[in-house]
């Protein structure tokens, strides 16, 4: 006679029961944990460039508009803040759709190279005014077809091109190049800048991480950059590293699917 134990079966099956309950309970409290801190986080931003519009505006309202000079620099202020606001709520959003996985990426053939010049195009500005040089290198001629989203790669690169120059020195060399491999092209963006120390680098693509916190905000940043290009290029199954050395510089890099 075999000895069975009726119970048995039906306890195995409570147990797996339970623990799978447990499993979705933790995820639920890291989920909960994670809204609440992006909530604290997002209004703590969001008040530093209201703040900073709504005093310049009230001290024009009490008076200082009839100065000429006073007008005219704390509207540049107000407007310059509220530049910043909408830099935030842009960044923000394309953040939050890409950590729901709102949006689809759309894959297809692209030219990364021809992105990069029309990114160093549309940066010339910001180059010019800190005397940068925009270079690339390549290991071939022509166009570099990789399988990626255009628009998102775009944003990669403007991202880590616009951060070289920003955090980059006065004069400072910009490059990017493009290496190839049986599979992949593997992506640069290097300069010669002050770099970051390394107790920091773990934690740059954390939303809201900054070095120094006042610089890279007088610098119109959101603090949102590399944490929106970790979350792109994860949606391209890539990843991105960084080095860089005090006082010589920082390199980021990371690979796309080649396609000839
Ligand atoms: P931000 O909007 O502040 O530029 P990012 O997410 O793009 O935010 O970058 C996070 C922080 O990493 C920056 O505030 C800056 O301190 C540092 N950082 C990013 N790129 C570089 C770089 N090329 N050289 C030095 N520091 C950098």
């Amino acid at each position: 006679i075999k000895n069975t134990n009726p119970f048995k079966k039906l306890n195995d099956e409570i147990f797996v029961y339970v623990a799978r309950k447990q499993k979705e309970i933790d995820e639920l409290k890291r989920l909960e944990q994670f809204r609440r801190e992006f909530l604290a986080d997002v209004s703590h931003e969001l008040k530093t460039p209201i703040f900073a519009a709504q005093g310049f505006i009230h001290t024009l309202i009490d008076g200082a508009i009839d100065d000429d000079k006073v007008r005219d620099k704390f509207l540049n202020k107000a407007a310059k803040s509220l530049d910043g606001l909408d830099a935030l709520v842009k960044d923000l959003v394309a953040l939050s759709q890409l950590e729901t996985g709102e949006v689809k990426m759309n894959f297809e053939r692209v030219d990364i190279r021809g992105i990069t010049e029309d990114i160093y195009e549309q940066l010339e500005k910001i180059a010019h005014s800190k005397h940068a040089t925009l270079r690339i290198k390549a290991d071939r001629p022509g166009p570099i077809w990789v399988k990626a989203d255009a628009q998102r790669i775009a944003q990669v690169m403007t991202n880590l091109i616009e951060n070289a120059i920003k955090y980059g020195n006065e004069n400072g060399r910009v490059l990017v190049t493009f290496e190839e491999d049986r599979k992949h092209w593997s992506i640069s963006v290097r300069d010669d800048g002050p770099g970051i120390p390394p107790e920091h680098l773990s934690r740059i693509f954390e939303r809201f991480y900054r070095v120094e916190k006042s610089r890279s905000k007088d610098r119109g940043g959101t603090g949102l950059g590399l944490a929106i290009v970790k979350h792109i290029l994860n949606a391209h199954k890539s990843k991105v590293t960084v080095m860089s050395k005090l006082e010589k510089g920082t390199t980021f890099r990371f690979k796309l699917d080649r396609i000839d």
